[in-house]
């Protein structure tokens, strides 16, 4: 599985007869002066440093780590049977993971306006990895593809319809592969069939998003055209007046891209705490930090309000389920999100509550609705999608 990025290529090679981990590792910093590989593999990490200048160098450096001696695990390029991508934005036209080929990259060119930053950078990984490993199968595992099942009332924006019509503006979600495997593993954690399966996913990482899954499907998600709509993050403000933005153009004189800039990258925890956009961080600083503390004030009211949006979206729910780096490893940002909803059937355990990149279930016995930690495994997502594909064909 192949997550490729501006500057970075992100791998891990699956045996999937079992569905273990063979290797793994990351090219980071590619194109710049000095270029960080790491590979690991058989219990062992390499580390090393060198000139990666360009994503096709950084995939021949990928395909020397898993086949060269002392740390390449298989013997000959056909030890890989196919290979799936990490892609961005699937538009509306994926509606599932998808075997690639001519037309769907020209599909993927196609979205690329809607995810500049991302799409371009996952086609250059789908091209790379066609080279560097001819004949091989190549999938596309789309960000967006499971909340295409949204109704048309959760994804249209009320602005006028033939924004929509022609330039398919509209609301998509992300982290569609996360909020999927957890789901799946909640509903068989429960023992509830997915078909039945009604359930709140929160990915609590660097980016945050949240589901509403009716019957194992998204029905509601709270990012938007693009990942800035939303929870509370690292460095995005999710959800705000629009009208801010005309704000600061006229009175502060900011252009759109620096508009664009602050929104996504100098906003969310960082912007409100002027500490740090890493979670961990301002959990240690709260007691003493005036401005961590109302950075996880606002990041946890966020959450909570669209816990309370989606139950009555959803009616019933089984399991509130957490997972991502903040949400497979916080307690107190679980605690104080859930704190008060008893009323509503939530009940913390606070000793289970403890957990921590664990599966577990966090609900008192009594608790109308099961809270759960399950930690995401979008890579493995990744692998499964790209066998059922590679079998179907
Ligand atoms: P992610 O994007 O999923 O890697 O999540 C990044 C966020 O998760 C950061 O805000 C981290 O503070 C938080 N995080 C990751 N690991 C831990 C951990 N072991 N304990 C507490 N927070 C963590």
């Amino acid at each position: 599985m192949i997550n490729c990025g501006s500057s970075s290529v992100k791998y891990q090679l699956f045996d999937m007869a079992n569905e273990t981990l063979l290797a793994k590792g990351i090219v980071e910093k590619i194109g710049e002066e000095v270029s960080v590989i790491r590979h690991a593999a058989r219990g062992q990490e390499v580390r090393h440093e060198a000139r990666v200048a360009s994503h096709e160098e950084a995939f021949a450096h990928i395909r020397r780590a898993l086949l060269e001696p002392p740390a390449g695990v298989i013997s000959s390029p056909d030890g890989i049977d196919a290979i799936g991508h990490r892609v961005v934005h699937g538009g509306e036209r994926f509606v599932a993971s998808t075997l690639i080929d001519d037309t769907v990259i020209a599909a993927l060119e196609e979205f690329s306006a809607l995810a500049p930053l991302h799409n371009p950078p996952n086609l250059v990984g789908i091209r790379c990895a066609a080279r560097a490993f001819p004949g091989k199968p190549n999938v596309a595992v789309f960000d967006t593809a499971f909340h295409q099942t949204m109704p048309r009332h959760s994804f249209i924006y009320a602005i006028p319809y033939e924004l929509y019509e022609k330039g398919r503006i509209r609301r998509y979600g992300f982290h569609g592969t996360s909020h999927r495997f957890v789901t799946l593993r909640a509903a068989e954690m429960l023992g509830v069939a997915l078909d039945n399966f009604r359930a709140i996913t929160c990915h609590l990482g660097n980016g945050c998003s949240m589901a509403a899954v009716a019957g194992g499907r998204s029905v509601d998600t709270t990012m938007g055209l693009t990942p800035l709509e939303g929870l509370v993050m690292g460095t995005r403000s999710g959800d705000i007046d629009p009208a801010i933005i005309f704000h600061l153009a006229r009175t502060e004189g900011m252009s759109l891209e620096a508009i664009d800039a602050l929104l996504n990258k100098r906003s969310g925890l960082l912007g409100l705490s002027g500490l740090s956009n890493d979670c961990r961080t301002l959990t240690q600083a709260a007691p003493t930090h005036e401005r961590a503390r109302l950075a996880l004030d606002v990041f946890c009211y966020r959450i909570r309000k669209y816990i309370g949006a989606y139950l009555a979206v959803l009616g019933r729910v089984h399991a509130i389920i957490f997972t991502g780096g903040i949400g497979e490893n916080n307690a107190p940002i679980r605690r104080q999100i859930l704190e008060g909803l008893e009323p509503l059937g939530i009940e913390l355990d606070p000793a289970a509550n403890e957990a921590r990149g664990r599966e577990a279930t966090i609900s008192t016995p009594a608790s109308r609705i099961r809270i759960l930690v399950v930690p995401t495994n979008e890579e493995l997502m990744i692998a499964r999608d790209t066998l059922a594909v590679t079998r179907k064909q």
